[in-house]
């Protein structure tokens, strides 16, 4: 009798433990990992208006010089044997493993934006043409800022890829016409083919609009195929989940994770990496091949979109990492194991 009491109390204070670290809360979700720091509206205020107005934020160029491969997905087409992986800009990739195609946050707009004639726009346009993409059979949504859960390019696809995302995406989804998803939370995994993808942390928030802040779950995914391990991290800041996703998953043969977004640090460590930390992650993570993105494409922060690739070449440089380790993609370009 002592006993089952004894043992009921733990579970009871295991439960606890579980309750208080979880990332749900009672209408939406939070980053549960130790040392995160929520950033509130004030601090956006600074950001956004009273730093502006001081000046703080660097002379940014109108045009950049980035070179785009010509991709007119013939190749991509015809190929179902072949590990590839494209990238059409920003967070944006195409990859292709076991016969799947497989899209990650794929925005085609000129706008990361509700609105088609103001905000974030784009500079340089998808390194793939929409109408040149192979069939594709899953779509892997990180979370719901409009530079990663674009409602054009989600019609444009349609009905017939399966969308995997994570709780709460589904509804917006189904306002859409898309019914074809399934909505997964946190170390939660899906099989496709053999191929099987698991829906894994993020520090992050999501919010569409000014009052569904944190509602609906932010994620990264595991794209854990028969031939590679791939990593897709969507938005986050550097956190304690890296080692936990290694240490379970690891070794990845691929990582592909956000640098850019990441100034000024005071304001956006929280919630996006910039090189520094990513190269943190991609030891956590224990991956071989490191694929940047979430750059080059929109201007969403204070530093120019040339900066995180520049500083993370040059990161490489001083710490004598091998070059081989790092798939740097020009807008359109493909590459292949
Ligand atoms: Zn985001
Ligand atoms: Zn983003």
């Amino acid at each position: 009798m002592k006993n089952i009491f004894i043992s009921s109390l733990i579970l009871i204070l295991a439960g606890s433990i579980v309750v208080a670290q979880s990332h749900h809360t009672k209408d939406g979700f939070r980053n549960p990992y130790p040392g995160f720091e929520n950033r509130g509206l004030s601090d956006v205020f600074k950001w956004a208006v009273i730093d502006r107005m001081a000046g703080k934020k660097p002379y940014h160029p109108d045009t950049y010089q980035f070179t785009q491969e010509e991709n007119d997905g013939k190749w991509l087409r015809q190929n179902d044997s072949t590990f590839s992986v494209t990238w059409v800009g920003h967070s944006t990739l195409l990859i292709q493993i076991d016969g799947l195609n497989i899209l990650t946050d794929p925005i085609w707009s000129d706008r990361a934006s509700p609105l088609s004639f103001v905000g974030p726009k784009r500079y340089m346009p998808p390194g793939l043409p929409f109408e040149d993409l192979p069939e594709i059979d899953l779509v892997l949504i990180s979370h719901d800022h409009y530079d990663h859960l674009d409602k054009e390019t989600v019609r444009r696809l349609g009905n017939k890829p399966l969308y995997l995302v994570p709780l709460g995406i589904g509804s917006l989804l189904e306002d859409w016409g898309i019914t074809h998803f399934a909505e997964l939370d946190w170390w939660d995994s899906n099989r496709v083919n053999g191929v099987e993808m698991i829906c894994l942390p993020a520090q992050h928030f999501s919010g569409r609009m000014l009052t569904d802040r944190d509602k609906r779950l932010w994620a990264s995914w595991l794209v854990n195929g028969k031939t590679f391990k791939i990593y897709f991290g969507g938005d986050s800041g550097y956190f304690p989940g890296y080692k936990e996703i290694g240490e379970k998953y690891g070794p990845v043969d691929f990582a592909a994770l956000p640098i850019g977004a990441y100034k000024p640090r005071w304001f956006m460590a929280p919630v996006h990496m910039g090189p520094k930390e990513a190269l943190q992650a991609m030891a956590d993570l224990k991956a071989r091949t490191f694929i940047p993105i979430h750059w080059g494409t929109f201007d969403l922060a204070d530093e120019t979109l040339d900066d995180p690739p520049k500083y993370l070449h040059e990161l490489i440089a001083k710490k004598q990492l091998d070059a081989h380790h790092f798939w740097f993609f020009k807008h359109g370009e493909t590459r292949t194991k």
